[in-house]
């Protein structure tokens, strides 16, 4: 910048003294050959006024004399006289010296008007001038006294020849002169402006620079130089203050934001991207909040979670698994990829997981051995959990390529569990309804479905039973007399009775069979995708003889043992629909009460044939 600017002034000067020179020279050089031709003049004159003279005193045979003389005169190189035709006409030819001599004094002649030529070569500047003269009458002459001419009319000529060198050499040194004057006048400017602008200058270099910083986040001050006017050094204070305004307020806004995401991750010496970043996160995540509050259920929610770990953060393989310390159960409830290395382990086993027995997130990275169950030793793991309130944990595993990705997560970890973090709220809410929809389908005594569930499951498993063509086989079952168990020992025996039975049903079918609690001491089994009516048979005796062998502790070390009465029937082979096939098997429950108990009947359309 300050370089820019005394290279331009020294431009500007140069083209000043350059500028000075010319008009100088010029000026001279006219002033030089307006001079020689006054000279001429005056010479013109005197020969003039000598010639009148000689020729008055009848001298002319020795004018030659008097001009040599007059030539003589210092810078007078050559001068002559031509005889004009009056002077020719009236005394005759002219001289060999007093001819013409070129076209100029012909012209000259011919026009009565003075002429002047000069001629510069590079050693030499002469001007030749010719002067007219005319007849007229003066102080020593009337020259019509001796010509036969009348006033005004030319006579003749005189041309002189004179060496103006002299001024050629002091233009020359008027112009080096001007010249030095402009150099030295440069060399003074340049070190008064150098020294006038230097602080100015430097002053402007320096803001550039921190405006620049500025948008890179670094805030600093300006140093205030000496020899600064009052009026840059009130814009310094004032840039300064800003600066210190603007560093303190986006430091504070920088690192309030960081509350938020709660983390160093992006944290550079930038608190203008610091906060740009923060923001972005933050509204990424205000977003994704929006996006799950109207989720329909948890997978939904999810399923957004694995989204945005895919999308947002390009994770290729991990495993969302839940926990209720409840029920315990734990359920894969979100797969990417569904690779698993330890998840069925843990599924069956979540004490094994050293997340959910530690609380600290678990790595291979140090060592991968940590984790004596994640089985792919080529692969590496991340794992941490949430909890998502009282009742349930989500382990969340990680599986990941190489230690570059790895990385990358452990970056990323604290802005991905603010993701779950706020997730958890509506994950909450979606596990209490789906607890408390369970709750109202299942029995509060036996833990076993209610009479309701039943209703709304056949609603979804008919069809598809009939549909797929699905085997169900149904079991109608009651305690016998069981209300004697509540007459001898009253009715916490008797629920104790009723609890252990649905015990036994639960762990003597699939799982995915459906055990009921119908009413009181009744019951109802589904048996989903049997083979024949002999397999379902088969089970109702087992159940059958399990009770039977089941001993109650009642009080003070009695034992009870009771019995069960099983009727049961098949769809879709006894009907296609599944009110008569329930009704008959409470058909065969009844034929196996009345034929003495502890029995399971098949149901008959006509006969009913005793199978047991
Ligand atoms: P049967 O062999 O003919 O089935 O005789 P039963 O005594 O089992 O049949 P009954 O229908 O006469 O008696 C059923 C009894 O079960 C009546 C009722 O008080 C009792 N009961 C129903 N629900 C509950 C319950 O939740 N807890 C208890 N303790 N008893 C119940
Ligand atoms: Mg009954
Ligand atoms: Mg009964």
């Amino acid at each position: 910048m300050k370089k820019r600017v005394l290279v331009k002034l020294i431009i500007i000067m140069l083209l000043v003294g350059i500028g000075l020179t010319v008009i100088e020279s010029l000026n001279f050089r006219n002033h030089g050959i307006q001079s020689a031709i006054d000279k001429a003049r005056s010479v013109s004159e005197v020969i003039k006024n000598g010639l009148t003279s000689y020729m008055v005193n009848g001298n002319m045979h020795q004018r030659d004399i008097y001009i040599n003389s007059v030539s003589d005169i210092e810078n007078i190189e050559k001068l002559w006289i031509i005889r004009g035709d009056n002077v020719i006409k009236q005394y005759g030819k002219p001289t060999r010296l007093e001819k013409p001599r070129d076209k100029v004094d012909i012209e000259v002649l011919d026009s009565s008007k003075m002429k002047y030529i000069l001629n510069e070569t590079l050693d030499k500047t002469t001007v030749r001038v010719t002067i007219p003269y005319k007849a007229e009458q003066n102080n020593i002459a009337n020259c019509i006294s001796c010509h036969d001419v009348s006033y005004g009319e030319t006579l003749g000529a005189v041309s002189i020849v004179m060496d103006i060198s002299d001024i050629r050499i002091s233009g020359l040194r008027l112009a080096i002169m001007i010249m030095l004057f402009t150099l030295v006048a440069i060399i003074l400017v340049l070190f008064f402006a150098n020294k006038a602008l230097k602080p100015h200058l430097e002053t402007i270099d320096e803001l550039s620079g921190k405006i620049k910083n500025i948008s890179n986040g670094i805030f600093t001050n300006i140093i205030k130089r000496k020899g600064l006017s009052d009026e840059s050094e009130q814009l310094i204070n004032e840039y300064n203050q800003l600066v210190n305004g603007l560093s303190t307020t986006f430091t504070d806004i920088d690192n309030k934001l960081n509350i938020f995401i709660g983390n160093q991750m992006y944290h550079t010496n930038n608190p203008l991207l610091n906060s740009q970043r923060i923001i972005g996160d933050l509204s990424d995540i205000y977003q994704f909040k929006k996006e799950i509050e109207v989720d329909k259920d948890k997978y939904e929610i999810y399923g957004r979670l694995g989204e945005v770990l895919n999308n947002r953060f390009r994770l290729k393989n991990f495993n969302f698994m839940e926990q209720n310390y409840q029920n315990n159960k734990t359920e894969i409830v979100y797969s990417k990829n569904n690779i698993n290395y330890c998840v069925e382990t843990i599924k069956n086993n979540p004490d094994l997981c050293r997340v959910v027995r530690s609380t600290n997130d678990v790595m291979s990275v140090q060592d991968h051995s940590v984790c004596p169950h994640f089985t792919n030793n080529e692969k590496l793991y991340y794992c941490t959990s949430i909890d998502i309130g009282d009742q349930s944990i989500l382990i969340i595993n990680f599986i990941l390529d190489t230690k570059t990705e790895l990385d990358e997560l452990v970056r990323n970890i604290p802005l991905i569990k603010n993701y779950f973090m706020e997730a958890t709220p509506s994950l909450i809410v979606k596990l209490l309804l789906e607890a408390l929809k369970s709750s109202a389908f299942r029995d509060g005594l036996t833990n076993l479905y209610n009479r309701k569930f039943l209703d709304e499951h056949l609603t979804k498993l008919v069809p598809q039973a009939l549909r797929e063509n699905i085997k169900i086989g149904v079991l109608m079952l009651d305690m016998d007399h069981f209300k004697s168990v509540n007459d001898e020992y009253g009715h916490d025996i008797g629920d104790l009775v009723l609890k252990e039975l649905g015990k036994i049903l639960s762990e003597n079918v699939r799982e995915s069979d459906i055990v009921v609690r119908y009413g009181g001491e009744e019951f109802i089994i589904l048996l989903i995708g049997v083979d024949n009516e002999e397999s379902v048979l088969e089970v109702a005796n087992k159940i059958r003889t399990k009770v039977s062998k089941n001993e109650i502790n009642v009080y003070a070390g009695n034992k009870l043992r009771k019995t069960v009465s099983i009727g049961f029937s098949m769809f879709p082979e006894d009907s296609t629909n599944f009110d008569i096939v329930l009704k008959n098997a409470d058909i065969a429950l009844y034929e196996a009460k009345e034929k003495g108990r502890d029995q399971v009947i098949r149901f008959q359309e006509k006969v009913q044939v005793e199978l047991f």
